[in-house]
């Protein structure tokens, strides 16, 4: 398993299991190699800039970045 959130140094893991129904999706957290649980958590709802606005394949509330400004290579990390 692999965690989806982007490069960070601490604080918890997640990765996709599967997706439940529409809008919500099973994750494994984890932190280091313990602690691990399953969670249901809702999609997260931001879209990317633009009319045609990627969409964030990790869930409501996650740290770090949408997965869409993984791709956006000058974007100021806003903290
Ligand atoms: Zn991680
Ligand atoms: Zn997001």
């Amino acid at each position: 398993m692999q965690c989806q959130l982007s490069a960070h140094e601490d604080g918890e893991h997640f990765g996709l299991l599967d997706d439940v129904e529409y809008g919500t999706a099973l994750w494994l957290r984890w932190r280091g190699t313990t602690a691990m649980a399953l969670v249901v958590l809702a999609d997260c709802p931001v879209v990317g800039p633009g009319a045609d606005g990627e969409g964030c394949c990790l869930f409501a509330g996650h740290t770090e970045q949408h997965t869409w400004q993984d791709t956006m290579e000058s974007t100021p990390r806003s903290k």
